[in-house]
């Protein structure tokens, strides 16, 4: 590119920039904007194409095209030359629109007689914005450095944008960030929140997208880039613990750090004219617009990378970073693309409401927002980018919605759902020390699934009279490190401690398959679900199940110790892990340290295959707890993380209830206790059958202690156990829809 072409360039922009100064309307911004650029760039039209809603672009001014089809002229996402570029995020450049594929002809706009089409994206931020086009007669295809010049161009517009300046009438026109915004996502945790955003990260604003002075802009970006290399090699020094994975994590940050390519297209966007930081988000848009379109996971991964160092850079340009002195709202609701365990547990339970972009039922994140007891809205895409600090926000785990900027109607119906739900949990409040004891006099123990000390207030609250599954990996996943052994058996103590007496069943640690501990080198695996998990680790590389054993026994310290083990399969499995427990108890004996006064050994039950384990396994066994969500998703092939299968069969499948009832038997016959501690067991109706058909002990989150316990309290579960049984016998495959028409039937 020539000098003078780079100082045209900055030039245009800063024209563009001091329309920003002038009075007057969105429109007449928009109108002066293509005229400058026309004129700039020598072409004959030049048209800004804005979204009026997340399919449709409109033709918002234009110079050169008819004026009388501004406004009217529209085209869908992936229309004509203008619907690909937006569609694409990709510049389309011809010599020959009208014989490109997909033209499509508009005759209200007059544009048969310009024959080159040059037509690149207005983004933000992987934001889609519009499309800024220029056109000439002369049928001639733009240089690379033309294309180049109007990318710049269309950073600034949209910039502009962001700023508000095209503000008019209209639905294109409309302001940013101030209309209502319904997005769509999936349920991580039930509950419903109305409250303020707190981003996570506030998005970065740039007030000024052109530099004046590129010689300055330059020594600006030199600058920020070598504090960030800083920061990068500080990171790696300080992290150096041998974790492969995360050494290689770090050492492509460093390869963007130091990337020329990277660099040399930030230099030429500040040659151009724009400003240090509006050339990094230039860069950073682009490749959040191919991170759409590659579907390679480790390049996604890679971009991910340069997106998060991008933000590092504008933080360290703009001053503005998560500590922008900006104070947390009331009711705050966390909204973040995706959060980590630790981070969100740092915020605790001071949040009202959490909304990720990504995320996942299984994830990490979900599992602590589940111990916080916040509802969690999962996939709710392109929040971040949508949503203000501060704006006001109602969060539906229980539809996986949310309404960002809501009308007053959908608040008031929103705020009349949370009463409800308020009204029902006090309701469930007065039963908290009454037994969960059915018309007939049957009672069902119901204990809490917990995993932090974040969960142990709720035993207390909710009535629970145990913790009947303490999910131990939580401890490891949240943490940077190996946890060391004397940490840990502090850790069983206190949670011991908490429980004031009450039993507490730990269950050793059950890595693999979606819970992934950050400092262990990850083993790829076919199907991680079925592979190398939970106790199989355990038996193989027994070294940290005989710590975590030995932390237990030191922790219990003279009180009782409940251990269960995850994921048995064969007897044999179950025998050699007590017999480990066994050794560590005759080791801590023979230390003259103080054992447990009494100690229970049991088994998870959640592979079908030990169901059909030899009676010894049975009569072993100190008591069996069954692992609904592990053994549904083996019993009937569906991986219980995959959203396209998860949710397709049913507990009260016959087969399944037929199945489970098998195992009731079978524990019946050897006076195995037994017990249910999925996630069914924390579904009223499920929760129903499970105790119709003879289950004595349910384990379940805090909050579906009440809702269960009220249910079971107005029921005869010896008329649903023969409600069940008829509805099997008549043929049904699924026995809902007869529990549910006599549920419908009773004072319930
Ligand atoms: C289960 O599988 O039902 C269970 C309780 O264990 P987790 O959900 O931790 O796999
Ligand atoms: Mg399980």
């Amino acid at each position: 590119m020539t000098e003078r072409t780079e100082s045209d360039s900055r030039r245009l922009l800063r024209r563009l920039r001091d329309t920003l100064a002038e009075p007057g309307a969105g429109q007449e911004r928009l109108d002066r904007i293509v005229r400058l650029i026309a004129s700039s760039m020598g072409t004959e039209v030049c048209s800004v194409y804005l979204f009026r809603d997340d399919e449709t672009l409109e033709l918002c001014a234009t110079e050169g095209l008819k004026r009388e089809s501004v406004h009217k002229t529209r085209m869908k996402l992936g229309e004509g030359l203008v619907g690909r570029v937006a569609k694409t995020s990709s510049p389309v450049n011809t010599a020959n629109a009208p014989a490109e594929k997909g033209f499509r002809y508009m005759p209200e706009t007059g544009e048969e007689i310009y024959s080159s089409f040059l037509g690149v994206p207005i983004q933000r931020l992987g934001e889609k914005l519009g499309v800024l086009v220029v056109q000439s007669k002369e049928a001639r295809s733009y240089s690379d450095d033309e294309i180049y010049a109007l990318e710049v161009v269309a950073m600034v517009v949209a910039e502009m944008s962001e700023l508000g300046a095209f503000i008019g009438e209209g639905d294109a026109l409309a302001a940013p960030h101030k209309h209502a915004v319904m997005f769509r996502g999936g349920t991580g945790q039930e509950g419903a929140a109305e409250g303020r955003v707190w981003l996570h990260e506030p998005r970065v604003v740039i007030i000024n997208p052109v530099g004046d002075d590129p010689v300055k802009e330059m020594e600006r970006l030199n600058k920020a880039v070598a504090d960030l290399r800083l920061s990068v090699d500080a990171m790696i020094t300080t992290s150096d613990n041998g974790d492969a994975e995360q050494n290689q994590i770090l050492e492509a940050y460093r390869m963007f750090a130091n990337s020329r390519g990277w660099m040399r297209r930030m230099e030429e966007d500040i040659a151009r004219g724009l400003s240090a930081e509006a050339a990094v988000e230039k860069e950073q848009s682009q490749a959040r617009a191919r991170l759409e379109t590659v579907p390679d996971p480790y390049l996604r991964d890679r971009l991910h990378d340069l997106d998060d160092l991008s933000n590092r850079l504008l933080r360290i340009l703009t001053g503005q970073g998560q500590d922008t002195g900006a104070e947390m709202p009331d009711n705050p609701i966390l909204v973040a693309r995706n959060i980590g365990p630790a981070e969100l547990l740092d915020y605790g339970r001071k949040l009202k409401g959490v909304v990720l972009e990504e995320g996942s039922v299984g994830s990490h994140a979900a599992v602590v927002a589940r111990a916080l007891a916040i509802p969690l809205v999962i996939h709710a895409e392109k929040i971040t980018t949508e949503a203000l600090n501060g704006d006001h926000i109602l969060v539906d785990g229980d539809q996986g919605m949310v309404h960002l900027r809501p009308d007053e109607t959908v608040a008031r119906h929103f705020r009349e759902k949370i009463a409800m739900q308020a009204a029902a949990q006090s309701r469930y409040a007065s039963l908290r020390d009454q037994p969960a004891t059915d018309k007939a006099g049957t009672t069902i123990a119901l204990h809490m699934n917990a995993g932090l000390m974040a969960d142990l207030p709720s035993l207390a609250g909710s009535g629970a009279e145990g913790v009947g599954l303490f999910r131990t990996e939580l401890q490891f996943l949240i943490r940077s490190h190996v946890p060391k052994r004397g940490e840990l058996a502090a850790l069983y103590a206190r949670v011991m401690e908490a429980a004031h007496g009450k039993r507490v069943v730990f269950r050793t640690l059950d890595i693999g398959s979606d819970k992934v501990l950050p400092y262990m080198k990850r083993v790829e695996e076919p199907n991680p679900a079925m592979g190398w998990r939970a106790i199989r680790v355990g038996l193989d590389k027994p070294g940290v199940m005989r710590m975590q054993l030995q932390a237990l026994i030191r922790a219990a310290a003279g009180r009782p110790l409940t251990v269960m083990f995850p994921f048995v399969a064969e007897m044999s499995e179950f025998t050699e892990a007590r017999t480990m427990l066994i050794d560590e108890i005759e080791n801590e004996r023979s230390l003259g340290h103080k054992l447990p006064s009494i100690l229970e050994v049991g088994a998870m039950l959640e592979t079908p295959s030990l169901a059909f384990a030899p009676d010894a396994f049975f009569e072993m066994a100190d008591f069996i707890s069954i692992g609904g969500n592990d053994l549904k998703q083996f019993f009937f092939a569906a991986d219980r993380e995959n959203e396209r299968v998860r949710k397709r069969y049913d507990m009260l499948n016959a087969s399944f209830v037929t199945f489970l009832e098998k195992i009731v038997a079978r524990c019946d016959r050897t006076g195995t206790p037994l017990s249910f501690c999925g996630e069914d067991a924390g579904r009223p109706v499920e929760a129903l059958c499970l105790a119709a058909i003879g289950f004595r002990m349910l384990s379940m989150r805090p909050a579906s202690i009440g809702p269960v316990k009220h249910l079971i309290r107005r029921v005869d579960l010896g008329a649903l156990k023969a409600v069940m049984e008829r509805a099997r016998a008549s043929g049904a495959d699924n026995l809902r829809p007869a529990v549910m028409d006599w549920l419908s039937r009773q004072d319930v």
